[in-house]
C-alpha cells in the first residue's frame, strides 16, 4: 500500500523508534503518546483493520497479541499495560493499518 504511513515506516521510508522487529511484525513507538509508555505492533504486510481479518489472519494476530507483554515488560510495564485496538471510523481508527496500542507507564484511564 504505496499511500499507508504504517508500510512507510516498515519500508523505512518514514523514520520510527523502533520497539522489536522480527520478519513479520514491527513495534515502535508513537509520535505523539497518549501514556508514558505508549507503542505500536503491527503487521508488515498491510492489513487495513479488525474488521478485514479472517481465519487466514489468526497467525499474526496471536503474534501480535502475544508480543504486547513480552515488549512492555522489556519496556519496564511492570505494574500492567493497557492494550487497545481501534477499529474503522466509530472505534477511532485513524491508520487503517492494522496496529495493536500498548500503554502504561502510569494508573490509565478505565475503558
Ligand atoms: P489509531 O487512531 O489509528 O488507532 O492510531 C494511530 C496512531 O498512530 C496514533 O496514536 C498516532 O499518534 C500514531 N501515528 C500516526 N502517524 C504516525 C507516524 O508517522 N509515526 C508514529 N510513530 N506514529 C504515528
Ligand atoms: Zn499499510
Amino acid at each position: 500500500m504505496s499511500d499507508c504511513i504504517f508500510c512507510k515506516i516498515v519500508a523505512g521510508e518514514i523514520p520510527s523508534r523502533k520497539v522489536y522487529e522480527d520478519e513479520d511484525v514491527l513495534a515502535f513507538h508513537d509520535v505523539n503518546p497518549a501514556a508514558p509508555v505508549h507503542f505500536l505492533i503491527i503487521p508488515k504486510r498491510h492489513v487495513a483493520s479488525l474488521e478485514t481479518c479472517d481465519s487466514g489472519h489468526r497467525d499474526i494476530l496471536g503474534r501480535l497479541l502475544l508480543l504486547a507483554p513480552k515488549l512492555a515488560r522489556e519496556q519496564g510495564l511492570a505494574n500492567g499495560f493497557k492494550t487497545v485496538i481501534n477499529t474503522g471510523v466509530d472505534g477511532g481508527q485513524l491508520v487503517m493499518h492494522l496496529h495493536v496500542h500498548v500503554l502504561g507507564g502510569s494508573k490509565l484511564q478505565h475503558v
